[in-house]
């Protein structure tokens, strides 16, 4: 497995790393993790030498945290890297970080943290974390040996992430890249201030919840004809894994395969030939000719209080609206529940506030509900 050193350390870190936000669920529309079926491709993983965990306080709707520290016990604690990350939307008061600080410390089974990150910072996540001494407290935390590395994970605009890696001492940063938000949320650019600020990057989103698995059957027959022997989703991990200052690449893997495939992609790991950056290029064009939602099925946004499954419902326009395919679309849509489709959405805009992708889910959902009301 490729690996990557942090700063001038010791610390070797393999450039796959293995996310537990989309593990293997009993069924699809509960966040219960199927334990048996994460907990073999943990095992595969580790054995191939991925040794970076990245998981947060309300992945699988809270349920990956205690998972991931029942799966991990049985390895030396040495062995592997832990992340996990201070999610600050879910304190009301200071004292609430240190309570979920603990909680995640005895949730995971370990006396400390080898990547501890501020989650999902934003405008509002930012001054939450200020107006709470999050920082501060996380600092002592690091002071104490229970983070050997302090960062956060970011979802917003440059100038934002500019001020933050001005404003704190940081050992790292965790961002969104993959070759369609290169340009399209401003990931160049973001990746440019970290490498400025000598802060190691971690890559978030590579394949974009997927989508960069599959983009589009005119992408699909590009990346095909150029390479027949991989999959689509190998060239989205290496684009993001070609970049020298990152550190790692994780991977929300869903099955066996997705890991198989990643692993085999980084264990022969080859950087990038212009030739192929252009194919990517080619892919990125066809891509863009359909409108969209850049929903990545984070569930940040759930629950909503009127029901609405807002991923299902963008998952369900993406994979079928977005290229013409209304027959499906109508099977699939009125396969959802009534009380979850997008008719149900009052506009309280209590969603979009959480939404990394700063989708304006509301007026989405509008859109979509009138679509299905004229064309179904
Ligand atoms: S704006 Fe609509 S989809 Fe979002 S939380 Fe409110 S009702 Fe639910
Ligand atoms: S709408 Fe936004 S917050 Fe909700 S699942 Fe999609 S990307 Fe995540």
């Amino acid at each position: 497995m490729e690996q990557r050193t942090y700063k001038n350390t010791d610390i070797s870190v393999s450039l796959l790393g293995m996310g537990m936000m989309r593990l293997p669920k009993i069924s699809p529309d509960k966040e219960d993790i199927d334990e048996k079926a994460a907990e073999a491709m943990i095992d595969y993983a580790y054995a191939h030498g991925v040794n970076y965990f990245d998981t947060a306080h309300m992945y699988h709707d809270g349920g990956s945290e205690p998972f991931v520290g029942r799966a991990l016990k049985k390895f030396d604690r040495k062995s592997f890297y832990l992340a996990t990350k201070m999610p600050v939307w879910m304190a009301d008061t200071p004292a609430d970080i240190e309570r979920i600080f603990q909680f995640q410390l005895e949730r995971l089974q370990t006396d400390y943290f080898d990547f501890y990150l501020v989650h999902s910072l934003n405008a509002g996540h930012y001054q939450r974390m200020k107006d709470f001494g999050a920082y501060e407290f996380l600092k002592k935390m690091k002071a104490e040996g229970k983070i050997r590395y302090l960062g956060f994970s970011f979802h917003d605009k440059p100038e934002l992430l500019e001020q933050i890696c001005d404003e704190y001492e940081w050992d790292f940063a965790q961002i969104q890249l993959n070759y369609l938000d290169w340009e399209m949320q401003d990931a160049k650019r973001q990746y440019e201030i970290l490498e400025q600020h000598g802060l190691p990057c971690i890559v978030m989103e590579p394949i974009r919840g997927g989508t960069l698995a599959s983009p589009c059957q005119r992408s699909n027959e590009l990346f095909e004809a150029a390479n027949p022997n991989v999959s689509v989703a190998s060239w989205a991990l290496r684009y993001a894994a070609s970049l020298p200052n990152v550190l790692t690449v994780l991977s929300g893997m869903s099955n066996m395969d997705q890991l198989k495939d990643n692993i085999a992609t980084i264990e022969q790991f080859k950087p990038l030939e212009d030739s192929e950056r252009e194919v990517i290029e080619e892919a990125v064009s066809a891509y863009k000719e359909f409108y969209t939602i850049p929903c990545t099925g984070c569930r940040y946004c759930m629950d909503c209080p009127a029901g609405v499954d807002i991923p299902k419902m963008f998952s369900l326009y993406n994979q079928y609206a977005a290229v013409n395919d209304i027959d499906g679309y109508k099977v699939a849509y009125e396969k959802t529940a009534e009380s979850e489709r997008a008719d149900r959405c009052v506009a309280c805009g209590k969603c979009a506030q959480h939404c990394p992708q700063l989708i304006t889910i509301p007026e989405r959902m509008q859109y979509i509900a009138k679509y299905a009301a004229e064309k179904f």
